[in-house]
């Protein structure tokens, strides 16, 4: 028999370990509370620069929607949720690439793309709103910026050594354009990992919250993913195909809404008639 003392010493360090133990299921609680910043990183206007030349790169190799009714109604969502991120004085641009498979991305210095099988295949306008705060959740992360720190540490690129030095040195365009390409067709830019994929989806839920959405938009994305993903694996970007699986992306964004955003999935903005519009627009 353990004196009662020690006993309800027992006690309370068994609660204290069932405590941690819940809280240790969120896999979001290492990104709570993070400051972020270029530090260790390209400067921002080096990071800018490099954004300006991959965004070049990819003119050349994707067509951009034209019509400007699509492109103010994604610029205007983007700027929105912009506006209430982490990284917020950054100047943002939004595109549209004519591709019906669905994929979102972003690339540096506040640079984000969506195509258009994406807004097509999407049910509501805060589930496109939880894709683009995603994406400006890689920018406030600096994701981008530590694939380009990588890919320099590890020499995997060769081109990529002095990248900073090139941006900063001011060379050629060409020769920027040249690195840019590199980081975008090696693969290496928009490839994170899974905890920077994470890290995304967090930032992107509270953004998606902050800005006056239904936090429901982003569970529904996921599962439309993992349905497309089941049924027609083809359509989904390999970007989005690489992120973790949309199943467990889903229940990590319910147990953030259970645990911290109680009752966020059922007030906020769903659907506007400008969606539906944008949508036809599309079809
Ligand atoms: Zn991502």
């Amino acid at each position: 028999m353990i004196p009662f003392r020690h006993r309800s010493g027992l006690i309370v360090l068994l609660i204290a370990l069932v405590i941690t133990a819940i809280a240790a299921d969120n896999v979001y609680n290492k990104f709570r509370n993070r400051s972020y910043s270029n530090r260790g990183y390209l400067s921002e206007a080096d990071e800018i620069k490099l954004g300006a030349q991959v965004h070049d790169e990819l003119r050349k190799q994707h067509r951009f929607v034209t019509d400007s009714a699509v492109t103010s109604y994604v610029n205007s969502l983007g700027q929105r949720l912009a506006s209430n991120s982490k990284r917020a004085n950054l100047r943002y641009q939004f595109f549209v690439v004519d591709d019906k498979s669905l994929n979102a991305f972003a690339t540096l210095g506040g640079y984000v793309y969506v195509h258009t099988g994406l807004i097509q295949a999407a049910e509501s306008e805060a589930q496109v709103a939880s894709v683009l705060g995603h994406e400006i959740g890689h920018i406030v992360g600096r994701h981008g910026l530590e694939n380009v720190k990588q890919s320099q540490k590890y020499g995997t690129l060769a081109a990529i050594a002095g990248v900073a030095g090139a941006v900063i040195g001011g060379k050629s365009g060409g020769n920027i354009g040249q690195l840019a390409g590199n980081l975008i067709f090696g693969g290496k830019l928009m490839k994170h990992s899974r905890d920077a994929e994470r890290e995304a989806d967090y930032l992107g839920l509270y953004d998606l919250q902050r800005t006056g959405y239904n936090t429901g938009g982003m569970v529904e994305m996921f599962k439309l993913l993992q349905r497309v993903g089941q049924q027609n694996p083809n359509l989904l970007g390999n970007i989005l195909a690489s992120h973790p699986p949309a199943g467990e992306r889903a229940e990590n964004t319910i147990v953030e809404i259970r645990e911290k955003l109680r009752g966020s999935d059922s007030r906020g903005v769903s659907n506007t008639n400008e969606f539906q519009r944008i949508k036809a627009r599309l079809r």
